[in-house]
């Protein structure tokens, strides 16, 4: 396997065609030396600032400021501005904005996939093919809704909150920030959103993106800054609907902080999802989703298929085709287009991916990567997988958010619901089988906001997407998904 470029003695790949290296141009993307706040239409520039890396190569990319209490003050006061024009303008106006937004989306999708790729560390042809057409598909899907919000469902006359503070992570930076804002334009209402400390750089080009649509000053609103930014935004007392997606951990604080308050609130958390390949599914077809589970964006997904669940009869022949699989990945050069795993998105999260793989070995499970060499600078992980797994290893039952997947045996269906829901989330899950009668009572029995059928990890703007128990509460995505922005 796979680093960017060297031979290895032994490599299983060593009889396969070497790849040329093929790297997207970062030219495409003018990075700015710095970049000030979005507030009422405008960048100006707060007090103080951060810095925001490339975690493929440690190389800082620019320097963004950092919001505090005042600067979330004035993007309040911008966001209550800017409501009640807003709201009051027909639906079918605001749907033209949206269109526009979603229409220039496309049009500089090939900037921001860079963008993001440089930014987050995730590999070009995810962010090409994946993040991008998924942000715009949301605002053409949100903007179609604009105009017809008295047929969805939720009275004749559904009315906006007002100003909606939401707070995203770092994972998905753009897609995340289109699930925020496309629903809350759509529905009338105004926005403040915080990205990801890490990854901030393609909400401030969505910032002018907005611009070039000429949407009506402070009904976007983007302040960059760390968690104490995002607490002053969602403690805000001029804020009347809250969104967070993040960990759980945050999300039960915040939780806190706004119970006895008037605001309504969305929290979409972490995941543990099992992924359940029974003795009759299409090995091959259950391995690509295997793989597609747990190693796109590098794990990190709140949604990922981080528990394998394999019926005993099987056990053998799944796992020597997915190590045979997972041989032929390849880690490296975010930008190369040929590249699977991109870099581990800061050196924050890398820690804890170690620390927690060290747990499993620890705990006695056997770990296995395959022969894999790591760029020298940046933030790394091979594709790992752990045998010999328990319900009680931490590694079973503490979200990893890295390249670790945790495989565990069953027996009977019944015993692969049970180890399924066996945990404090509930998120999704994956059922990979042959007979349709089996998805139907296996996912009809899984307490998951989502569960795939042979296949993974697919999403679209038209279907709701939340959690059960510490996954959240709240539904993006769909019709559903007005509702959290609706009165
Ligand atoms: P986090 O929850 O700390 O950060 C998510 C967002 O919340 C960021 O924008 C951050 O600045 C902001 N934030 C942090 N503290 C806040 C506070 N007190 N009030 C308001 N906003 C606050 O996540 P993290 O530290 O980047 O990652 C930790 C773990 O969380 C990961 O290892 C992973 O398990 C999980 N995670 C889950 C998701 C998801 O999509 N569900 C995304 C990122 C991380
Ligand atoms: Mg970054």
């Amino acid at each position: 396997m796979a680093a960017a470029h060297p031979h290895h003695e032994g490599n299983p790949r060593d009889d396969m065609f070497e790849y040329a290296p093929a790297p997207e141009s970062r030219s495409v993307v003018e990075i700015a030396p710095s970049y000030g706040l979005f507030i009422d239409g405008a960048f100006d520039a707060g007090k103080d600032t951060f810095k925001t890396v490339n975690p493929a190569t440690e190389e800082v990319l620019t320097e963004v400021a950092l919001a505090g209490p005042e600067d979330v003050d004035r993007a309040v006061a911008a966001a209550r501005r800017a409501s009640g024009p807003w709201s009051a303008l027909p639906g079918s106006e605001r749907a033209k904005y949206l269109f526009r937004i979603a229409r220039i989306i496309q049009e500089r999708s090939r900037e921001l996939a860079v963008l993001e790729s440089l930014d987050n560390g995730k590999p070009i042809r995810e962010s090409r093919d994946v993040d991008l057409p998924l942000v715009a598909a949301h605002f053409f899907y949100y903007a179609g809704w604009a105009d017809k919000l008295a047929y969805a469902g939720f009275g004749p006359e559904p009315r906006p909150l007002g100003v909606a503070a939401q707070v995203i992570p770092w994972n998905f930076p753009l897609l995340m920030l289109a699930w925020k804002i496309a629903p809350a334009l759509a529905t009338g209402n105004t926005v403040v959103l915080k990205p990801a400390e890490t990854t901030p750089l393609s909400a401030l080009f969505f910032a002018d993106v907005c611009r070039q649509a000429e949407l009506p000053a402070g009904v976007v609103n983007i302040v960059t800054g760390a968690g104490d930014t995002g607490r002053h935004l969602v403690e805000h007392p001029g804020v009347h609907k809250v969104a967070f997606t993040g960990s759980t951990e945050v999300g039960r604080e915040i939780a806190g902080s706004v119970a006895g308050t008037a605001k309504r609130l969305t929290l979409e958390l972490g995941g543990k999802a099992a992924n359940i390949v029974f003795d009759d599914a299409p090995v091959d077809q259950a391995v690509e989703g295997i793989v597609n589970g747990i190693f796109f964006n590098q794990g990190h997904v709140c949604c990922a298929g981080s528990r394998l669940l394999i019926q005993e009869s099987v056990y053998d022949e799944v796992l020597e085709a997915l190590k045979r699989r997972m041989t032929t990945l390849r880690v490296g050069d975010p930008l190369d287009k040929n590249t699977d795993i991109g870099a581990i998105n800061s050196a924050a999260q890398l820690a804890r991916i170690r620390e927690l793989s060290d747990v499993g070995a620890q705990e006695g499970a056997q770990r296995w990567s395959p022969p894999c060499e790591l760029p020298d600078h940046g933030f790394w992980f091979a594709p790992t997988l752990f045998t010999g797994v328990t319900q009680a290893h931490r590694i079973a039952r503490e979200e990893i958010f890295g390249p670790v997947l945790s495989v565990l045996t069953f027996r009977t269906p019944a015993e692969a619901v049970e180890k399924a829901n066996n945990t404090p989330y509930g998120l999704s899950a994956g059922i990979w089988t042959e007979k349709g009668s089996r998805i139907l009572a296996v996912a009809d029995k899984l307490r998951a906001g989502v569960v795939w059928a042979n296949t993974f990890n697919k999403f679209d703007p038209t279907s709701p997407f939340g959690g059960y128990k510490e996954s959240g509460y709240g539904r993006e995505g769909g019709r559903h998904g007005l509702e959290a922005y609706l009165a």
